[in-house]
């Protein structure tokens, strides 16, 4: 970088001349000689000048004038300026510091005092110029996290008598938008919101944007929701897109000020989870049992690997039937958490959140292998082999290494493939096809049955079985809601299916077996393999192995 650029405004040409010599060893100067040159010089080049030093009494616009003049136009307001005076006189002083100048010098100079002022002054200034630069998103100039973070945190400190509330600002189906209008419009809606962010809370609030459609802003309490709902009203009377817009906000209530900003954002933008897909409800507000839940999500995360490591994932076992022979056909392999301290924890309650951190992987690897030991240790007890069924989750699907651990846990416990069912989701069918029938065929070339699992709770399952090797359906029957009053439509449902599999050469299984007319029902329509209440629960391996005996 060459020398910085000083514009020196001064009607007398010896003060003129003076500072640029004290000036030139370190600084490019220009000299004019009144405001109004001044202000026709920067009108060319205000990018170029790093400090303005002016004269207060010129003929011509004088310092006081031209102050006026440069506040009128908003990029020369960010260039510092050093006020010279003759007579230290207070009043001016103010005056000038009120309109903006920076700092003064009194003459006559001492070239110390100025050289030491004038390189304080530009450092600050482009500190300054260059944090409002990364505190800001270039889209949408709303504050980006990290100026969220800086202004909000002096916000909160500096105004303690306040209350403050933290929104979390969501575009309803903003991916479809894109998707739909592209990138180009997607930006557009963006930059619409914000402009209507800046509607709405003006002032005395904080707007950034995250990432994405994430906007966050820190507002007063209380916010009108009434005015927000009207004020997005007319805003919407000229979308920048053709695409129904809305916009959903997720509330937290700061009270302890001590907890990190990014906690308190997560907090609101978890607030909007109930609200999510939810039709015409656009304010929701975090509750404490939201709180518990996170505060439970985040034990069962820090605890899952040592739980691993710990043996504290139990499988249990239930037996699949056949209707017509009344005898054990296989079992479905269920994971328990016994917990140390909360006890029995039923998958419900940590598979999901394993499946979107990526800890399900881990846990199934245990589980297949435990499976896989105790279906050697069965067959060496003399047991006939029936075959048991793992879960297979869609992470797994796509991982590299599926078929390469499978084979190796078979090879391992020297067993046959056709020893280990695999049930797969249905509605891992439904995503990323391609790549699912290509593994699923490559598991069945090695030998694995593959059971689909929950079959009609989806809609694309029916076009996947002729294209995905499945060997086996599994009918849940919880989905058909034997409570409802259609139960003559269900068992029509259920016939179809039941054809569809017969003319697939299918086999079929019915889960969620409860009750003696939940039989008759399998009886009727001729499906003769079921799981449930009915027959077992979910059972210990001790207990299923005193079931196996008997
Ligand atoms: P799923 O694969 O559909 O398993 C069947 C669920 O239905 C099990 O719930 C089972 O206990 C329950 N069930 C069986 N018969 C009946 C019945 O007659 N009535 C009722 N109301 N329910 C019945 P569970 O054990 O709580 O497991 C829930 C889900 O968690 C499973 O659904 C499966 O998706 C997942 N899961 C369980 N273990 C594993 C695992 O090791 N790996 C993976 N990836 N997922 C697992
Ligand atoms: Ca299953
Ligand atoms: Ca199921």
């Amino acid at each position: 970088m060459g020398k910085r650029l000083i514009l020196v405004v001064d009607d007398n040409k010896i003060n003129r001349t003076l500072l640029t010599r004290i000036l030139s060893h370190e600084y490019r100067v220009y000299g004019v000689e009144n405001g109004l040159q001044a202000l026709e010089y920067l009108k060319e080049y205000c990018g170029e000048v790093s400090a303005i030093l002016l004269d207060l009494n010129m003929p011509i616009l004088n310092g006081y004038e031209f102050l006026e003049e440069r506040n009128k136009y908003l990029p020369l307001c960010n260039i510092p300026i050093i006020v010279q005076t003759t007579h230290s006189g207070l009043d001016a002083e103010i005056a000038c510091l009120e309109m903006g100048a920076t700092d003064f010098l009194t003459k006559p100079y001492s070239p110390k005092v100025i050289l030491r002022r004038l390189k304080n002054i530009i450092m600050l200034r482009e500190n300054e110029n260059f944090i409002t630069a990364v505190q800001h998103d270039s889209l949408t100039n709303l504050l980006n996290k990290e100026g969220f973070y800086v202004k909000a945190s002096k916000a909160l400190n500096e105004n303690l008598d306040t209350k403050y509330l933290l929104l979390c600002i969501d575009i309803v189906q903003f991916k479809v938008i894109n998707q739909f209008a592209g990138y180009q419009n997607g930006d557009k809606v963006l930059i619409f919101v914000s402009e209507i962010l800046k509607e709405l809370f003006n002032e005395n609030a904080l707007i950034a944007r995250f990432t994405g459609d994430r906007f966050q802003a820190l507002v007063p309490y209380p916010i009108d929701e009434q005015y927000i709902d009207d004020t997005i009203a007319d805003y919407k009377r000229n979308p920048p897109v053709d695409f129904p817009l809305s916009i959903q906000f997720g509330i937290y209530e700061i009270q302890d000020r001590s907890i990190p900003l990014a906690t308190m954002c997560d907090w609101s933008k978890m607030a909007l989870t109930p609200i999510k897909g939810r039709y015409k409800i656009y304010f929701s507000t975090f509750t404490e049992d939201m709180n518990k839940r996170l505060q439970k999500e985040q034990l069962i995360v820090s605890q899952m690997d040592e739980a691993v490591s710990q043996e504290q994932f139990i499988v249990y076992y239930q037996p699949k039937w056949d209707i017509c022979k009344n005898e054990i056909i296989g079992a479905e392999a269920l994971v328990r958490w016994i917990h140390p301290k909360y006890g029995f924890m039923s998958p419900g309650d940590f598979i999901p959140i394993f499946e979107k951190n990526g800890f399900i992987s881990k846990l199934d690897l245990y589980v297949w292998e435990e499976v896989c030991r105790q279906t050697r240790e069965w067959l060496d007890k003399g047991f006939k082999a029936i075959p048991i069924s793992v879960n297979v989750s869609r992470n797994d699907i796509y991982s590299k290494d599926l078929i390469d651990n499978l084979t190796a846990l078979i090879s391992k416990y020297k067993l046959d493939a056709s020893n280990i069912h695999l049930e797969i989701t249905e509605t891992a069918y439904s995503q990323s096809q391609e790549q699912l029938t290509d593994v699923v065929k490559q598991l069945s070339d090695n030998g694995f049955v593959i059971e689909m699992d929950d079959f009609g709770s989806g809609y694309s399952s029916l076009n996947m079985l002729s294209e995905v090797p499945v060997d086996i359906i599994k009918l849940d029957l919880l989905f058909l809601n034997k409570k409802s009053a259609d139960s003559k439509n269900n068992k029509s449902i259920l016939k179809l299916i039941v054809n569809i599999a017969r003319e697939l050469n299918l086999d079929l299984i019915a889960e969620g077996v409860e009750t003696e007319d939940d039989l008759e029902s399998l009886k009727e329509i001729g499906c003769n393999k079921a799981q449930g209440y009915y027959y077992a629960k979910p059972m210990n391996a001790k207990d299923f192995e005193k079931m196996l005996k008997s």
